[in-house]
């Protein structure tokens, strides 16, 4: 009989995958429930980040090859009867993608999805956050790694800070919320900015998420110079004052948050992704689907399903169903990144950032 894990034998795993898809509830072998899928919807953006996007470019994915919007609804659909409640638009950058509201509005539309969320660079939303407010979305991610306009430049290749940031202020008046700042933290680069992020918290009662540097993608400015670890960053912040963890901790993922104690649970707050040094793989509920339509069930790990070629093959919605259970059953423990067989050469565009 073939070992899946020291614990898990075929046999179980087979029952396991009749039990799923026969109760509506996606738990994985180690009982974590996953209801959570992140969608990137084009390996494409609009800015070039020294840190995520390879200094070689790859070429574009052909339109063919992403997976089209009725694909997508297809698959969100299918996997919502499984059991997934949340989902995430990211990529690439999803708003670059044509007709991106009329898609939200077909997903908001699915019976079950209660809650639609986006991942952007920010570039793009004073032209789409009245749409996007309008097809339902209020919980917006925004990534930015500086305030100053030059560094930003540098960074991501484009002079777009000064529309980023109206992007920000626009969408905090208009009431999305939350509204959560994720700052990558790279030695060297930005570090010394992160005491103004997280002021942010303060002063314009953002959320402000400091996530630590993951070596992802092949070509890209990583190293370990350049990692500062959550615990670093807490230290160095608290100068400003007493971090005391907020009531709504633990509804918040993976992320850490923290309030500054003499602000009270008032305002903003800031937070800690720390997949490095504090792995969170017990409590992962996600599931990812790639630009190029395959299925991961883990970030830092190169293993995929490919769902389009089921669906390009004319796959049943019970083939499709059974593709969507059998990954979540083959969800690794945790990320052996560090280890020796760990790896993740995919791009995070792709995957979805
Ligand atoms: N374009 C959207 C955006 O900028 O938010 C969504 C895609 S982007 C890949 C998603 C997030 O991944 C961004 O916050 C980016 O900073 C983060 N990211 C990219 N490469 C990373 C890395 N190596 N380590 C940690 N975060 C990374």
């Amino acid at each position: 009989m073939t070992k899946i894990t020291p614990e898990i034998t075929q046999t179980q795993q087979e029952k396991s995958l009749e039990n799923l898809l026969a109760t509506g509830q996606l738990v994985d072998l180690f009982s974590r429930s996953i209801s959570y899928l992140r969608v990137s919807l084009t390996d494409q953006c609009n800015l070039r980040c020294i840190y995520c996007t390879p200094r070689e470019i790859g070429e574009k994915l052909p339109c063919g090859e992403l997976l089209s919007y009725e694909e997508l609804l297809r698959v969100i659909n299918l996997a919502v009867q499984l059991g997934i409640r949340k989902v995430r638009l990211t990529g690439g950058e999803p708003l670059v993608r044509r007709d991106i509201i009329s898609f939200i509005r077909r997903l908001a539309a699915i019976p079950g999805l209660d809650d639609i969320r986006l991942t952007t660079n920010g570039v793009m939303l004073t032209r789409y956050a009245a749409d996007l407010f309008a097809a339902g979305i209020r919980k917006l991610n925004i990534s930015l790694d500086t305030l100053k306009k030059e560094r930003f430049a540098r960074i991501t290749g484009v002079d777009l800070f000064d529309q980023v940031w109206q992007g920000i202020r626009l969408v905090q008046e208009m009431g999305f919320s939350p509204v959560k700042l994720n700052m990558v933290a790279l030695r060297g680069i930005n570090d010394d900015e992160l005491l103004d992020f997280a002021r942010l918290s303060r002063t314009h009662g953002l959320q402000v998420r400091f996530i630590e540097f993951m070596p992802i993608g092949d070509g890209t400015i990583w190293g370990e110079e350049r990692y500062i670890s959550s615990e670093e960053i807490r230290e160095r912040i608290s100068v400003l004052g007493e971090l005391v963890a907020a009531q709504t901790a633990r509804l918040d993922g993976p992320a850490r948050i923290y309030r500054f104690k003499e602000d009270g649970e008032a305002g903003g707050s800031v937070g800690f992704i720390s997949p490095i040094s504090h792995k969170f793989c017990d409590q992962c509920n996600r599931l990812r689907l790639t630009s190029e339509g395959r299925l991961r069930s883990c970030l830092l790990s190169d293993k995929e399903t490919d769902l389009k070629s089921i669906l390009r093959a004319g796959g049943s919605d019970d083939e499709v169903k059974k593709a969507l259970v059998q990954t979540i059953l083959d969800k690794p423990k945790s990320h052996t990144l560090f280890e020796k067989e760990g790896s993740c050469h995919g791009q995070m565009s792709r995957i979805g950032g």
